[in-house]
């Protein structure tokens, strides 16, 4: 096995396999190192998402919502089921069999297209070296013409408030792991890990207290579905409470005890296990970085130009680690655009202005592009259009009418600047609006454009319709509004 490489990249996650992969497919010679380990301790490529983020909370936010439909809506439908029953064991196997298949997968990808996989630790160690520690045997140094940092991220812990003891206070990855349902659940943090994993634990049962920081619920989200969208956690039974400032958190024998300030007044609330969600920080500790010369900033993400390239000659990083949104879908379009600057590639960039977001509760909130506020801030003068689920054929056949689909254009040239929605499945809806965001659609385009019946599709084609006032099935706003 030779020790040199065009391109090392160290961290196997959404942005380092990717990039490994695509820079191998355009002739380049890749190694890979991650070293990502399991509860069984075994070594899984596919980082925190395939691992212990978007694969297995969506693995069991199917599942959860599907108990829970069973329960509260089959009967509805016509369905009578004696009593539906929970076997967790069950839910959580098959969740990790989802999640070992996949990153097994990358495993079988690697093979395909010549990437050198090396499982274990990689730091930076001069000039165009990488120490690679295996997870087993010496370590070594390898010699790359480009090193990739793509080393992600961690739950940012609160070390002095209610720091991780693995049991009763946990991060995001315990609270995937949970072998019985917990009767009081607190978390802190009512950010997408908070929403997701509270609603998975709430439709199993528990008894859900989300305590937030800040007076806004979702702030980057259109206010019209942020709010919709809060009060439909509230009907599930979801008791999200802001502006709650937690001062602290006693682990005893069988509960936690939690103490927040809201509204000037003292609170306590007792719970049997608390998840922590308050953000993630950068992987960058014991990567050699500093004496690499790759310069950080104040929270200790990568700093890179808008060619990934670093501070240090040679030196690039992609994905969680140099920070923006913390998402699977940006780190691997940063890796695979890095990819291909690496192999020659000129002007191939990633467009941040076309980021797809979705939280994938019930009703899904999806967006992309500005909120109305954002756009108005923006200096933007700005038309809005709005069709809700509740007028939506496909909608009621699915026993799904919450939530609503939000355009946001330019007044001055109708050009679409953002859709944010909240409703069933428009995580897949939201492709559409990635899709005219990427063309500079405008809401004509999309308005001229014939939408099937039924779908839900059609609520974003009546709200872009209802930007100029030409909705047919949902009422229009007064023109000049
Ligand atoms: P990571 O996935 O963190 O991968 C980094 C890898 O590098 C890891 O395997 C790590 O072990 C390895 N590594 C670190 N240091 C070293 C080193 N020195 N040597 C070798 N290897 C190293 N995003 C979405 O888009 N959709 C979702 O639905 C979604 N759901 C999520 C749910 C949860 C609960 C969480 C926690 C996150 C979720 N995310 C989601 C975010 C998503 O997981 C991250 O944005 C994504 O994993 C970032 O990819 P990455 O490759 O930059 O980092
Ligand atoms: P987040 O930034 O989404 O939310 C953290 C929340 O915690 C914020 O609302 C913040 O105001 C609040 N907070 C911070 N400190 C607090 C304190 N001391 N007390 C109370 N509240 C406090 O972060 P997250 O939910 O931990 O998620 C981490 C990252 O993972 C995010 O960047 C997210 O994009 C990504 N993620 C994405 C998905 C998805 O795409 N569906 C799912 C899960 C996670």
């Amino acid at each position: 096995m030779s020790d040199s490489y065009d391109v090392v990249v160290i961290g196997g996650g959404p942005a380092g396999y990717p990039c490994a992969i695509r820079a191998a497919q355009l002739g380049l010679s890749v190694a890979c190192i991650d070293n990502w380990l399991n509860r069984d301790g075994g070594h899984a490529f596919g980082g925190t998402c395939l691992n212990a983020g978007c694969i297995p909370s969506k693995a069991l936010l199917e599942s959860s919502e599907l108990y829970h439909r069973a329960q509260h809506e089959f009967a509805t439908h016509g369905i009578n089921i004696s009593k539906a029953s929970l076997d967790l064991a069950a839910m959580q196997k098959r969740k990790n069999d989802i999640s070992g298949q996949l990153t097994g997968g990358i495993r079988t990808l690697f093979k395909a297209n010549g990437v050198e996989g090396l499982p274990g630790t990689g730091s930076l160690a001069g000039k165009g070296k990488v120490r690679y520690e295996p997870m087993e045997g010496e370590a070594r140094e390898l010699s790359a013409k480009h090193i990739v940092i793509a080393t992600g991220s961690k739950p940012v812990e609160l070390k002095k408030i209610a720091p991780f003891d693995g049991d009763r206070v946990v991060d995001s990855w315990g609270a995937l792991d949970f072998e019985s349902v917990p009767k009081r659940l607190g978390v802190i943090g009512a950010g997408v890990i908070g929403v997701e994993l509270g609603s998975v634990w709430s439709r199993l049962g528990a008894e859900v207290t989300i305590l937030e920081a800040m007076p806004d619920f979702l702030p980057m989200v259109d206010q019209a579905v942020s709010k919709d969208s809060l009060r439909q956690f509230g009907k599930q039974g979801m008791d999200i409470k802001l502006g709650a400032k937690v001062t602290g958190a006693k682990v005893m024998k069988s509960k936690v005890s939690l103490s927040y300030e809201l509204k000037g007044e003292e609170q306590s609330l007792d719970v049997d296990k608390l998840i922590v969600a308050v953000g993630r920080a950068p992987n960058t500790d014991n990567l050699g970085a500093e004496e690499a010369g790759v310069e950080r900033d104040d929270r200790g993400f990568v700093v890179v130009d808008e060619n990934y390239r670093s501070s240090a000659e040679g030196v690039y990083a992609v994905g969680d680690v140099i920070g923006g949104q913390m998402l699977a879908h940006k780190a691997i379009e940063e890796g695979v655009v890095l990819a291909e600057q690496l192999a020659g590639h000129k002007g191939v960039a990633v467009n941040y202005n076309a980021v797809p977001c979705v939280i994938y509760t019930s009703p899904e909130i999806a967006w992309v592009g500005m909120s109305e506020k954002q756009a108005t801030e923006a200096g933007f003068e700005v038309k809005t259009g709005q069709a809700p689920f509740a007028a939506n054929g496909r909608a009621k056949a699915l026993e799904m009418t919450a939530g609503m689909v939000r355009v946001i254009s330019d007044v001055k040239t109708d050009r679409i600047l953002g859709v944010h929605m909240s409703g069933p499945y428009v995580s897949e809806l939201l492709a559409e609006a990635v899709l005219a965001l990427e063309y500079g659609a405008t809401t004509e385009d999309v308005a001229l454009t014939m939408h099937s019946h039924p779908t839900l599709s059609e609520t974003l084609h009546e709200a872009v319709l209802s930007v100029d006032g030409l909705a047919i099935h949902a009422v229009n706003k007064k023109r000049g509004k």
